[in-house]
């Protein structure tokens, strides 16, 4: 990945901020994306760019406004000559039951998870196409590959990307782009801590009985998926082993949709 640049949306926290990481550690320049505190943000920008010796920028676009991403994408283009992998990783989730669901959720949600991904897309392809290599890595969920209660919005919305990557995937088959998805299961983030203090609330259980419990519930192996290996898979998906490889998409669940 040396001298490549890399943007990764929402990256300021969770599975973003680790594939920035693992990114940043094979050599790659960052463009770093998200939400939150100004000053944090900046010192994890230096922290990164330090560790690596890397260049890394951070571009604060709203992605749930497509002008921004055009110009978070432009900006990036504009700085370091090209963008070679996108991975379009924002994401939000808000959890109620279709008929009490409120509508403006809906449209964040599926503006944040599912258009995104498709404005970032549009805007890098054309650069992507020009100097023949891209990689596009769209982080879905297993909510894109089955479904969940009270999560209409975000099954919706990954089950549009996981259709956007084929799609993606396919109009460019022959030009040295790539697009593919990563479906994790449960990992350990702050999307997902919500969810846990949610069900603590619901069931009147401890964190940890909370924990154990939505993990055992749906993610047969028991354990979280890692940064390190979502990073690593990201890694894969941009290196000449998966040349041929677009469209699909690449579980890591602790055998999830195995049941
Ligand atoms: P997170 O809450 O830790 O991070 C989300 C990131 O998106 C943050 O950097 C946040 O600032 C950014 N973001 C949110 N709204 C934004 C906006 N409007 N504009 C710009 N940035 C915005 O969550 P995470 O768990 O790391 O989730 C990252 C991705 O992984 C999401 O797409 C999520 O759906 C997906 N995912 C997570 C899990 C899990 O178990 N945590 C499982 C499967 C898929």
């Amino acid at each position: 990945m040396k001298g490549k640049t890399v943007i990764v949306t929402g990256s300021t926290s969770g599975i973003g901020a680790a594939l920035a990481g693992g990114f940043a550690a094979e050599g790659a320049n960052i463009v770093l994306n998200g939400l939150g505190d100004a000053g944090l943000i900046e010192a994890a920008r230096a922290a990164l760019a330090a560790a690596h010796g890397v260049e890394v920028i951070y571009h604060g676009a709203n992605m749930a406004r497509p002008d921004e991403i055009e110009a978070l994408v432009r900006a990036a283009e504009g700085h370091f000559g090209g963008v070679d992998v996108l991975v379009n990783n924002a994401g939000v989730q808000y959890t109620e039951v279709i008929e009490v669901f409120p509508t403006e959720r809906w449209d964040a949600l599926i503006g944040i998870n599912l258009s995104a991904p498709f404005h970032a897309t549009r805007a890098v392809l054309p650069g992507m196409k020009r100097r023949g290599w891209g990689r596009i890595v769209n982080i879905a969920s297993n909510a894109g590959l089955g479904g969940s209660v009270r999560k209409s919005a975000y099954v919706a919305a990954k089950h549009g990307v996981v259709g956007l990557t084929k799609v993606t995937g396919l109009e460019n088959a022959q030009s040295g782009v790539t697009c593919n998805a990563i479906c994790p299961g449960w990992v350990k983030t702050p999307l997902v801590d919500v969810q846990i203090e949610d069900r603590a609330k619901r069931d009147g259980t401890s964190i940890e009985q909370a924990t154990y419990d939505l993990l055992i519930d749906q993610q047969p192996s028991g354990r979280f998926t890692t940064f390190e290996q979502l990073a690593e898979t990201a890694l894969f998906l941009c290196s000449s082993a998966a040349d041929n490889m677009t469209g699909t998409t690449i579980t890591l669940d602790g055998g999830w949709m195995a049941t």
